[in-house]
C-alpha cells in the first residue's frame, strides 16, 4: 500500500482516504463519494483497531461483513480498498503512541480511557502508509473529527481533513455499524437520543443567552423516557476546546452518548444560536 502510494504522489496522483472499521453503511458510503469527487484515486481502509476497545468493550464481536464491504467499495469506485491485519499495524515490540491530550479528555474520553490515544495512533500510522491529500471523517465522531485534527495540525502531516455531514436514518437515528447490534424495539427507542438533541436545539433557538443546565433540563428529561436508555454523558459543549459552556451565547455542540441494551450510541448537534445572542461572536468554528 505504502510503495503505490508513494508512487501516486511521485506522479502527482491525490490520493482521498476514508478510514473505517468496516460493516459499510450510507454513512461512510458518503465519505466514499466524497473522496470520489474530490480526488484522483480513493483508498478505504476497513480495520477494526484494538488499540481503540477497552478491555470489556465490543472488539470480539464487532461487525466484520467483509465481502459485503468489499463489493461496496467496488461498486463505489474505490481503487484500492486496504485491510490490513493487526500484526501488520502493530508490529511485535510496538510502542509508540500519538496523544492528543485536552480533546482527549471530555466526553467519549472520559468513559472510554485510552481510546482516542487508540484512535489517533492508527490513523496517524495510516496516513503514513496510504499517503492521502485529503482524509474524511464523520462529523457523527466529532470528537474524533477534532482529536485528528489537533494531531494532524500539531505534527504538521501533510493531509487536509475534511468533515462530512452525519447521515441518518429517516426517523433521525445517526447510522453506524453498531447500530446492528439494536432490537427492533430498541431501534425504534433509540431515535429519541436525536430528538432529544433537536429538542435542546429549539430551546436554545427560541431564547437568547439560555443558561446550559436549563437547555440540559430539557434534553435529559426526553432522555429519561426512552425505556432501557442509560446517557453515559449529555453536555452542551464549546465546538472548539469540547469545554463545558455555562450560557449558550455563542456556537454549541450538543453531545451526548446513551447506552441501550449492550449498543452504546453517540450523536451530536453543532446548533448556532439566535442572532441576537451571537452578535459579539465572530470567530469561525469549523
Ligand atoms: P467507523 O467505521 O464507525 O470507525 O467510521 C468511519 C468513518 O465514518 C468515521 O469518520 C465516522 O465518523 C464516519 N461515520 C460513521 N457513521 C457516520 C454517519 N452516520 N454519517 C457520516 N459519517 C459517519
Amino acid at each position: 500500500m505504502q510503495s503505490l502510494a508513494l508512487e501516486w504522489r511521485r506522479r502527482g496522483k491525490s490520493v482521498g482516504f476514508v478510514p473505517t472499521m468496516g460493516a459499510l453503511h450510507a454513512g461512510h458510503l458518503s465519505l466514499i463519494r466524497r473522496a470520489r469527487r474530490e480526488n484522483d484515486a480513493v483508498v478505504v481502509s476497513v480495520f477494526v483497531n484494538p488499540a481503540q476497545f477497552g478491555p470489556r468493550e465490543d472488539l470480539s464481536r464487532y461487525p466484520r461483513p467483509f465481502a459485503r464491504d468489499r463489493r461496496l467499495c467496488a461498486a463505489a469506485g474505490v481503487d484500492v480498498l486496504f485491510h490490513p491485519a493487526p500484526e501488520a499495524m502493530y508490529v511485535p515490540g510496538h510502542e509508540t503512541w500519538v496523544t492528543v491530550e485536552e480533546l482527549s479528555r471530555p466526553l467519549c474520553g472520559a468513559f472510554r480511557p485510552g481510546h482516542f490515544r487508540g484512535v489517533a495512533t492508527v490513523v496517524a500510522q495510516l496516513f503514513h502508509i496510504v499517503q492521502p491529500v485529503r482524509a474524511y471523517f464523520g462529523r457523527k465522531d466529532f470528537q474524533q473529527f477534532r482529536v485528528i485534527q489537533r494531531m494532524v495540525r500539531d505534527l504538521h502531516m501533510p493531509v487536509r481533513v475534511v468533515p462530512c455531514p452525519t447521515v441518518r436514518e429517516p426517523g433521525g437515528l445517526a447510522l453506524s455499524s453498531r447500530n446492528a447490534y439494536l432490537s427492533g424495539a430498541d431501534r425504534l427507542t433509540a431515535r429519541g437520543v436525536s430528538r432529544a438533541l433537536r429538542a435542546m436545539e429549539e430551546v436554545i433557538k427560541s431564547h437568547p443567552r439560555v443558561p446550559a443546565p436549563d437547555a440540559l433540563r430539557v434534553a435529559r428529561r426526553m432522555l429519561r423516557t426512552i425505556p432501557g436508555a442509560r446517557p453515559d454523558y449529555l453536555e452542551l459543549v464549546d465546538p472548539d476546546t469540547l469545554k463545558p459552556l455555562r450560557v449558550v451565547d455563542r456556537p454549541a455542540l450538543a453531545a451526548a452518548a446513551v447506552r441501550l441494551g449492550k449498543t452504546r450510541l453517540i450523536d451530536n448537534r453543532l446548533i448556532t444560536p439566535r442572532a441576537s445572542a451571537r452578535r459579539r461572536w465572530k470567530r469561525p468554528i469549523l
